[in-house]
């Protein structure tokens, strides 16, 4: 389950919330009991699953004419 960081504007405190991410926006308490809370952009600590970005292929490694193929080298 995702959690999600909050800050209350009441006193000042931060604290995270585990919850589904349907409820991600829904008001949360402070552990203080205040109400007057704001949701923090956090990084989402979610296990797997997550559509990591895929490395680009890099220009140059073996194969395909490297630089001893063509007679650059000498
Ligand atoms: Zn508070």
């Amino acid at each position: 389950m995702p959690r999600y960081e909050y800050r209350c504007r009441t006193c000042g405190d931060t604290f995270e919330l585990s919850r589904p991410m349907a409820e991600s926006s829904a008001p949360a308490d402070c552990p203080a009991g205040h109400d007057d809370t704001v949701k923090l952009l956090s990084t989402v600590a979610v296990g797997g699953s997550a559509s990591a970005p895929a490395p680009a292929p890099g220009s140059g490694g073996g194969g395909g004419g490297g630089c001893c193929g063509g007679g650059c080298c000498g």
